[in-house]
Protein backbone atom coordinates (compact mmCIF):
# COMPACT_ATOMS: atom_id res chain seq x y z
CA UNK A 1 0.00 0.00 0.00
CA UNK A 2 2.84 2.21 0.43
CA UNK A 3 4.18 4.67 -2.39
CA UNK A 4 7.49 1.70 -3.03
CA UNK A 5 11.04 3.31 -3.62
CA UNK A 6 12.29 2.08 -6.84
CA UNK A 7 14.40 -0.55 -4.98
CA UNK A 8 11.05 -2.20 -3.34
CA UNK A 9 9.27 -2.17 -6.38
CA UNK A 10 12.03 -4.33 -8.50
CA UNK A 11 12.02 -6.41 -5.52
CA UNK A 12 8.60 -7.15 -5.66
CA UNK A 13 8.98 -7.72 -9.62
CA UNK A 14 11.90 -10.60 -9.15
CA UNK A 15 9.45 -12.04 -6.27
CA UNK A 16 6.41 -12.02 -8.79
CA UNK A 17 5.08 -10.61 -5.34
CA UNK A 18 0.85 -9.72 -5.51
CA UNK A 19 0.91 -7.16 -2.69
CA UNK A 20 1.90 -4.54 -4.50
CA UNK A 21 -0.69 -5.25 -7.59
CA UNK A 22 -2.67 -1.74 -7.86
CA UNK A 23 -0.09 -0.24 -6.36
CA UNK A 24 2.41 0.08 -9.24
CA UNK A 25 2.76 -1.04 -12.38
CA UNK A 26 6.19 -1.74 -14.68
CA UNK A 27 6.78 -1.44 -18.30
CA UNK A 28 9.26 -2.95 -20.50
CA UNK A 29 10.93 -0.69 -22.27
CA UNK A 30 11.74 -3.14 -25.64
CA UNK A 31 7.85 -4.84 -25.85
CA UNK A 32 6.15 -1.62 -24.96
CA UNK A 33 3.61 -3.58 -22.85
CA UNK A 34 3.23 -3.01 -19.08
CA UNK A 35 2.33 -5.64 -16.35
CA UNK A 36 1.18 -6.35 -12.76
CA UNK A 37 4.39 -6.95 -10.27
CA UNK A 38 2.89 -9.92 -9.89
CA UNK A 39 2.94 -10.90 -13.94
CA UNK A 40 3.74 -14.74 -14.56
CA UNK A 41 5.75 -13.49 -17.92
CA UNK A 42 9.18 -13.75 -18.54
CA UNK A 43 11.50 -11.01 -16.83
CA UNK A 44 12.57 -8.29 -18.62
CA UNK A 45 16.09 -6.98 -18.36
CA UNK A 46 16.07 -4.49 -15.19
CA UNK A 47 17.21 -1.72 -17.58
CA UNK A 48 14.62 -1.88 -19.69
CA UNK A 49 11.94 -1.87 -16.61
CA UNK A 50 10.45 1.22 -16.12
CA UNK A 51 7.66 2.20 -13.05
CA UNK A 52 4.18 3.94 -13.25
CA UNK A 53 2.29 4.25 -9.99
CA UNK A 54 -1.19 4.25 -12.35
CA UNK A 55 -2.28 2.58 -15.45
CA UNK A 56 -3.19 5.62 -16.86
CA UNK A 57 0.43 7.07 -16.65
CA UNK A 58 1.77 3.51 -17.81
CA UNK A 59 -0.92 4.37 -20.92
CA UNK A 60 -0.19 8.48 -21.62
CA UNK A 61 3.26 6.97 -21.63
CA UNK A 62 2.41 4.85 -24.30
CA UNK A 63 2.71 1.67 -23.27
CA UNK A 64 -0.11 -1.27 -23.87
CA UNK A 65 -1.42 -3.41 -21.01
CA UNK A 66 -0.43 -7.20 -20.69
CA UNK A 67 -2.68 -9.62 -22.13
CA UNK A 68 -2.03 -12.29 -19.65
CA UNK A 69 -1.72 -10.44 -16.30
CA UNK A 70 -4.27 -7.86 -17.84
CA UNK A 71 -3.39 -4.96 -15.41
CA UNK A 72 -6.68 -3.21 -16.50
CA UNK A 73 -9.33 -5.36 -14.82
CA UNK A 74 -9.70 -5.14 -11.65
CA UNK A 75 -9.14 -8.54 -9.57
CA UNK A 76 -12.91 -10.30 -9.25
CA UNK A 77 -14.28 -10.53 -6.05
CA UNK A 78 -15.47 -13.82 -5.02
CA UNK A 79 -19.56 -13.74 -5.72
CA UNK A 80 -20.50 -15.86 -2.48
CA UNK A 81 -18.54 -13.41 -0.25
CA UNK A 82 -20.26 -10.43 -1.78
CA UNK A 83 -23.45 -12.32 -0.92
CA UNK A 84 -22.74 -12.76 2.29
CA UNK A 85 -22.31 -9.05 2.46
CA UNK A 86 -25.87 -8.43 1.19
CA UNK A 87 -27.27 -10.68 3.14
CA UNK A 88 -25.72 -9.10 6.32
CA UNK A 89 -27.17 -5.92 4.64
CA UNK A 90 -30.53 -7.22 4.98
CA UNK A 91 -30.43 -8.84 8.12
CA UNK A 92 -28.31 -6.50 10.19
CA UNK A 93 -30.45 -6.44 13.04
CA UNK A 94 -31.05 -10.16 13.57
CA UNK A 95 -28.63 -11.85 15.70
CA UNK A 96 -26.16 -13.70 13.17
CA UNK A 97 -24.45 -16.69 12.96
CA UNK A 98 -21.15 -17.87 11.26
CA UNK A 99 -23.08 -20.96 10.67
CA UNK A 100 -26.34 -19.07 9.34
CA UNK A 101 -22.95 -17.04 6.60
CA UNK A 102 -22.18 -19.92 5.82
CA UNK A 103 -25.10 -21.93 4.63
CA UNK A 104 -26.26 -18.96 2.73
CA UNK A 105 -23.21 -18.72 0.60
CA UNK A 106 -22.06 -22.42 0.69
CA UNK A 107 -18.27 -21.88 1.79
CA UNK A 108 -17.14 -23.20 5.05
CA UNK A 109 -16.88 -21.12 8.41
CA UNK A 110 -13.41 -20.89 8.48
CA UNK A 111 -13.29 -19.93 4.52
CA UNK A 112 -15.89 -17.81 5.09
CA UNK A 113 -14.66 -16.00 8.08
CA UNK A 114 -11.13 -15.63 6.36
CA UNK A 115 -11.95 -15.04 2.73
CA UNK A 116 -14.30 -12.18 4.10
CA UNK A 117 -12.02 -10.55 5.84
CA UNK A 118 -9.45 -10.87 3.51
CA UNK A 119 -11.93 -9.52 0.72
CA UNK A 120 -13.60 -6.32 2.30
CA UNK A 121 -11.20 -5.47 5.54
CA UNK A 122 -13.40 -6.27 8.00
CA UNK A 123 -14.92 -9.08 9.88
CA UNK A 124 -18.16 -10.04 9.17
CA UNK A 125 -18.85 -9.16 12.74
CA UNK A 126 -17.48 -6.35 12.28
CA UNK A 127 -19.16 -5.72 9.52
CA UNK A 128 -22.61 -5.97 11.02
CA UNK A 129 -21.70 -3.88 13.39
CA UNK A 130 -20.75 -1.36 11.13
CA UNK A 131 -24.00 -1.69 9.32
CA UNK A 132 -26.09 -1.47 12.14
CA UNK A 133 -24.18 1.76 13.79
CA UNK A 134 -25.03 3.55 10.25
CA UNK A 135 -28.38 2.65 10.27
CA UNK A 136 -28.76 3.80 13.69
CA UNK A 137 -26.56 7.51 13.15
CA UNK A 138 -29.08 8.19 9.99
CA UNK A 139 -32.29 7.33 12.42
CA UNK A 140 -30.84 9.46 15.33
CA UNK A 141 -31.80 12.99 12.81
CA UNK A 142 -34.90 11.72 11.63
CA UNK A 143 -36.21 10.43 14.81
CA UNK A 144 -37.65 12.56 17.89
CA UNK A 145 -35.92 10.89 20.59
CA UNK A 146 -32.52 8.97 20.69
CA UNK A 147 -34.36 5.74 22.56
CA UNK A 148 -36.46 5.69 19.54
CA UNK A 149 -34.17 5.67 17.22
CA UNK A 150 -32.20 3.24 19.30
CA UNK A 151 -34.83 0.81 18.84
CA UNK A 152 -35.75 1.78 15.57
CA UNK A 153 -31.96 0.74 14.14
CA UNK A 154 -32.70 -2.52 15.61
CA UNK A 155 -30.64 -2.24 19.14
CA UNK A 156 -31.46 -4.28 22.04
CA UNK A 157 -30.71 -2.56 24.58
CA UNK A 158 -30.28 1.26 25.05
CA UNK A 159 -27.35 1.14 27.60
CA UNK A 160 -25.91 -1.13 25.40
CA UNK A 161 -26.19 1.18 22.44
CA UNK A 162 -24.66 3.84 24.64
CA UNK A 163 -21.41 2.12 25.19
CA UNK A 164 -20.80 1.21 21.88
CA UNK A 165 -21.85 4.45 20.24
CA UNK A 166 -20.27 6.58 23.06
CA UNK A 167 -16.75 4.96 22.21
CA UNK A 168 -17.23 5.21 17.91
CA UNK A 169 -18.44 8.89 18.24
CA UNK A 170 -16.42 10.51 20.67
CA UNK A 171 -19.46 11.81 22.28
CA UNK A 172 -22.78 10.33 23.62
CA UNK A 173 -25.55 10.27 21.35
CA UNK A 174 -27.50 12.96 23.34
CA UNK A 175 -24.14 15.33 22.77
CA UNK A 176 -24.51 14.56 19.06
CA UNK A 177 -28.09 15.57 18.56
CA UNK A 178 -27.95 19.01 20.02
CA UNK A 179 -25.01 19.70 17.48
CA UNK A 180 -22.04 20.05 20.32
CA UNK A 181 -24.44 23.56 21.96
CA UNK A 182 -22.66 24.19 25.80
CA UNK A 183 -19.61 23.01 24.86
CA UNK A 184 -16.38 25.08 24.95
CA UNK A 185 -13.64 25.08 22.21
CA UNK A 186 -10.41 26.97 22.23
CA UNK A 187 -8.73 28.09 19.22
CA UNK A 188 -5.39 29.33 18.78
CA UNK A 189 -3.79 30.27 15.08
CA UNK A 190 -0.23 30.46 14.27
CA UNK A 191 1.72 30.97 10.84
CA UNK A 192 2.99 27.78 9.44
CA UNK A 193 4.85 26.27 6.38
CA UNK A 194 1.33 26.21 4.41
CA UNK A 195 0.15 29.38 5.43
CA UNK A 196 -2.09 30.36 8.50
CA UNK A 197 -2.96 27.57 10.63
CA UNK A 198 -5.60 26.75 12.86
CA UNK A 199 -6.24 24.29 15.79
CA UNK A 200 -9.53 23.74 17.74
CA UNK A 201 -9.81 21.23 20.89
CA UNK A 202 -12.56 20.02 23.12
CA UNK A 203 -11.24 19.13 26.78
CA UNK A 204 -11.25 15.72 25.27
CA UNK A 205 -8.97 16.43 22.10
CA UNK A 206 -8.34 18.23 18.99
CA UNK A 207 -11.49 18.84 16.83
CA UNK A 208 -10.19 20.92 13.96
CA UNK A 209 -6.95 21.46 12.21
CA UNK A 210 -7.08 24.08 9.51
CA UNK A 211 -5.12 26.23 6.74
CA UNK A 212 -6.68 29.36 5.37
CA UNK A 213 -5.21 32.40 3.94
CA UNK A 214 -6.56 34.81 6.63
CA UNK A 215 -7.50 34.30 10.44
CA UNK A 216 -10.75 35.97 10.66
CA UNK A 217 -11.89 33.37 7.33
CA UNK A 218 -10.11 30.30 9.96
CA UNK A 219 -12.59 31.38 12.40
CA UNK A 220 -15.55 32.04 10.79
CA UNK A 221 -14.73 28.67 9.04
CA UNK A 222 -14.39 27.14 12.63
CA UNK A 223 -18.08 28.92 13.49
CA UNK A 224 -19.54 27.14 10.67
CA UNK A 225 -18.26 23.28 11.84
CA UNK A 226 -19.30 24.60 15.32
CA UNK A 227 -21.83 26.55 15.18
CA UNK A 228 -23.49 25.98 18.41
CA UNK A 229 -20.35 25.72 20.83
CA UNK A 230 -18.94 28.55 22.22
CA UNK A 231 -15.37 29.33 20.76
CA UNK A 232 -12.81 31.37 23.16
CA UNK A 233 -9.75 32.20 21.80
CA UNK A 234 -6.81 30.45 23.54
CA UNK A 235 -4.91 32.03 25.74
CA UNK A 236 -2.47 30.04 27.02
CA UNK A 237 -4.01 29.73 30.49
CA UNK A 238 -6.99 28.22 29.78
CA UNK A 239 -5.65 25.70 26.89
CA UNK A 240 -2.08 25.38 27.76
CA UNK A 241 -2.19 21.92 25.93
CA UNK A 242 -3.40 23.49 22.91
CA UNK A 243 -0.57 25.81 22.78
CA UNK A 244 1.70 23.37 22.52
CA UNK A 245 -0.29 21.13 20.50
CA UNK A 246 -0.14 23.80 17.84
CA UNK A 247 3.76 23.99 18.39
CA UNK A 248 4.21 20.72 17.73
CA UNK A 249 2.31 20.22 14.50
CA UNK A 250 3.95 23.67 13.43
CA UNK A 251 7.49 22.23 14.30
CA UNK A 252 6.21 18.93 11.83
CA UNK A 253 5.14 21.57 9.13
CA UNK A 254 7.86 23.80 9.11
CA UNK A 255 10.90 21.69 10.44
CA UNK A 256 9.82 18.20 9.33
CA UNK A 257 9.51 17.04 13.37
CA UNK A 258 7.49 13.72 13.52
CA UNK A 259 3.90 14.03 13.23
CA UNK A 260 2.55 14.96 16.93
CA UNK A 261 0.13 12.26 18.27
CA UNK A 262 -2.07 14.35 20.01
CA UNK A 263 -5.80 13.24 21.06
CA UNK A 264 -8.66 13.73 18.52
CA UNK A 265 -11.97 14.53 18.88
CA UNK A 266 -13.75 13.13 15.62
CA UNK A 267 -17.32 14.37 14.86
CA UNK A 268 -18.73 12.78 12.33
CA UNK A 269 -21.51 10.09 11.10
CA UNK A 270 -20.56 6.63 11.73
CA UNK A 271 -19.25 6.02 7.72
CA UNK A 272 -17.44 9.52 8.31
CA UNK A 273 -15.83 8.05 11.09
CA UNK A 274 -14.50 4.54 10.10
CA UNK A 275 -13.10 6.51 6.72
CA UNK A 276 -11.72 8.76 9.56
CA UNK A 277 -10.09 5.83 11.52
CA UNK A 278 -9.15 4.09 8.46
CA UNK A 279 -7.18 7.26 7.33
CA UNK A 280 -5.45 7.69 10.70
CA UNK A 281 -4.03 3.87 9.74
CA UNK A 282 -1.81 5.44 6.68
CA UNK A 283 1.66 6.11 7.53
CA UNK A 284 4.03 9.22 6.76
CA UNK A 285 4.98 8.21 2.84
CA UNK A 286 2.56 5.79 2.11
CA UNK A 287 -0.46 6.91 0.26
CA UNK A 288 -3.73 4.57 -0.85
CA UNK A 289 -6.45 5.50 -4.01
CA UNK A 290 -9.69 6.09 -2.96
CA UNK A 291 -10.84 2.69 -4.52
CA UNK A 292 -7.56 1.01 -2.03
CA UNK A 293 -9.15 3.40 0.97
CA UNK A 294 -13.04 2.05 -0.10
CA UNK A 295 -11.52 -1.91 -0.32
CA UNK A 296 -10.07 -1.62 2.84
CA UNK A 297 -13.20 -0.03 4.61
CA UNK A 298 -14.57 -3.29 2.95
CA UNK A 299 -17.13 -1.14 1.35
CA UNK A 300 -15.66 -1.11 -2.71
CA UNK A 301 -18.34 0.23 -4.08
CA UNK A 302 -18.32 3.20 -1.82
CA UNK A 303 -15.68 5.21 -3.20
CA UNK A 304 -17.44 8.54 -3.98
CA UNK A 305 -18.92 8.39 -0.49
CA UNK A 306 -15.71 7.17 0.71
CA UNK A 307 -13.69 9.97 -1.24
CA UNK A 308 -16.51 12.75 0.03
CA UNK A 309 -15.99 11.78 3.74
CA UNK A 310 -12.11 12.41 3.00
CA UNK A 311 -13.41 15.70 1.66
CA UNK A 312 -15.34 16.39 5.11
CA UNK A 313 -12.42 15.44 7.38
CA UNK A 314 -12.54 18.77 9.95
CA UNK A 315 -8.57 17.83 11.37
CA UNK A 316 -6.17 18.38 8.51
CA UNK A 317 -2.79 16.81 8.72
CA UNK A 318 -3.42 15.31 12.08
CA UNK A 319 -5.95 12.74 10.34
CA UNK A 320 -3.65 12.03 6.62
CA UNK A 321 -6.60 12.81 4.14
CA UNK A 322 -4.00 13.97 1.74
CA UNK A 323 -2.39 10.87 1.48
CA UNK A 324 -5.14 9.60 -0.38
CA UNK A 325 -5.15 9.95 -3.94
CA UNK A 326 -7.26 9.30 -7.28
CA UNK A 327 -6.42 5.87 -8.65
CA UNK A 328 -4.52 6.97 -11.65
CA UNK A 329 -1.75 8.54 -9.11
CA UNK A 330 -3.58 12.75 -9.66
CA UNK A 331 -4.09 14.27 -6.50
CA UNK A 332 -7.71 14.29 -6.30
CA UNK A 333 -9.51 16.81 -4.34
CA UNK A 334 -7.97 18.72 -0.74
CA UNK A 335 -10.03 21.12 1.10
CA UNK A 336 -7.55 23.43 1.91
CA UNK A 337 -6.13 23.31 -1.69
CA UNK A 338 -4.22 21.00 -3.89
CA UNK A 339 -1.17 23.57 -3.61
CA UNK A 340 -0.92 22.51 0.35
CA UNK A 341 -1.85 18.49 -0.61
CA UNK A 342 1.39 18.77 -2.76
CA UNK A 343 3.95 20.30 -0.46
CA UNK A 344 2.68 17.63 2.30
CA UNK A 345 3.04 14.67 0.18
CA UNK A 346 6.27 15.86 -1.03
CA UNK A 347 7.81 17.04 2.48
CA UNK A 348 6.47 13.31 3.28
CA UNK A 349 7.78 11.26 0.36
CA UNK A 350 11.32 13.09 1.24
CA UNK A 351 11.36 12.33 5.13
CA UNK A 352 10.53 8.82 3.77
CA UNK A 353 13.31 8.58 1.57
CA UNK A 354 15.89 10.57 4.02
CA UNK A 355 14.83 7.40 6.31
CA UNK A 356 15.08 4.32 4.58
ZN1 LIG B 1 1.95 -9.13 -17.68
Amino acid sequence: MSLPSEAQMRAAISARDPSLDGVFVYAVLTTGVFCRPSCASRHARPENLRFFLGIDAAMAAGYRPCKRCRPTETVALDTRLVDVARHIDAHADAPLTLAELSAVSGLSTRTLQRGFTQAFGISPKTYRNAVRMRRYKQQLKDADTVTEAIFAAGFGSTSRVYGETTRSLGMTPGTYRAGGAGETIAYACRQSALGPLMMAATDKGVCCVQFGDHEYALLGALRDEFPRAELVSSSAQHAPELDAWIQALEQHLGAGGPRPDLPLEMRGTVFQMQVWQCLLSIREGEVLSYRQLAERLGMPSAIRAVASACGRNRIGVLIPCHRVLRSDGSLGGYRWGLERKRQLLETERKHQHGAS
